[in-house]
């Protein structure tokens, strides 16, 4: 594995690279790296000739500076872990070389209704943020295809829009969320629980299974409000638990037998923000 500090070297390792029939895949993390990251770097490398993972946790997507402060940085064996998946380049830019300039942090994104729900309305900024990060690393890396997780759902959402509004080919390929046994999804801020928190944590997922399986055409708002108080009284502070269409979020309380659907939910264990969702289709 490759791995690059300067966005110059890279640019010039791809252009000089640049066989015209092979494909790039890209996977942007912000390191911490577990299992569910890995499966993407292995989704990238049976679709793609090279795989490219970046390591940066980018400032300008943490509303809440000691959620910036407190993240988890394991950079020397998220290098070990990268190596031995066989992913072929990893950049690891620093904060100048994502944003050398402030047009280049401060650049305005139009994600309409996207951005005042769910995560958008509870992290305001956040998704500015992640689409001033994502577009300066497609510009670097300039991929066929970007790798990203399904765990981060309305994520995925914001980088579709965010792909349509810089006009770019690059196909998106979402990734199904890996989890624990318990059913906990795998996540960096996973590493900031204890093994009795992250029991407690997994109750997250099971909570919204059982959402899904007991959904009928119109409860959905008891059976929200019981998993609510469920999960408060297990310590959790709840921030939403809403259903939604899957293709843009639109909030519903009645199932409709033709749209897919999705629970998500956000919740705070502790200090620890945790988010999670599952399909209806
Ligand atoms: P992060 O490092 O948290 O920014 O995540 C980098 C990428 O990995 C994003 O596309 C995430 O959605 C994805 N990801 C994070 N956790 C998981 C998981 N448990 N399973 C699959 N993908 C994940």
């Amino acid at each position: 594995m490759i791995i690059f500090k300067h966005s110059g070297d890279l640019r010039y390792y791809l252009s000089r690279n640049n066989n015209s029939t092979a494909l790039k895949g890209f996977v942007p993390t912000m390191g911490a790296l577990h299992e569910g990251h890995l499966s993407l770097i292995e989704q990238c490398k049976t679709q793609t000739d090279l795989t490219i993972c970046s390591i940066f946790v980018n400032p300008t997507q943490f509303n809440n500076p000691t959620d910036f402060e407190k993240y988890p940085i394991t950079v020397e064996k998220d290098i070990t872990f990268l190596e031995k998946s066989g992913c072929d380049i990893l950049f690891l830019p620093d904060e100048k070389e994502i944003y050398p300039d402030n047009a280049s942090r401060n650049k305005y994104f139009e994600l309409g209704y996207l951005e005042t729900i769910l995560e958008g309305k509870f992290r305001p900024g956040h998704f500015q943020g992640v689409c001033s990060v994502i577009e300066n690393l497609l510009n670097i890396v300039n991929p066929d295809y970007l790798f990203i997780g399904q765990k981060d759902f309305q994520q995925c959402l914001v980088i579709k829009e965010l792909i349509t509004l810089l006009q770019r080919e690059t196909k998106i390929v979402v990734c199904p969320t890996l989890r624990e046994a318990n059913g906990l999804a795998l996540s960096s801020r996973n590493l900031r629980l204890n093994d009795s928190e992250k029991l407690v944590a997994s109750e997250l997922y099971q909570r919204l299974v059982q959402i899904k399986n007991q959904l009928t055409i119109s409860n959905f708002l008891i059976l929200k409000s019981k998993a609510i108080s469920y999960l408060e009284d297990r310590g959790f502070k709840i921030e939403y638990l809403e259903l939604a269409k899957s293709k843009n979020l639109e909030l519903v309380t009645k199932i409709d037998l033709n749209e897919s659907l999705v629970i998500l939910v956000a919740a705070f264990l502790n200090e620890v923000r945790l988010i999670d969702n599952v399909l209806i289709n």
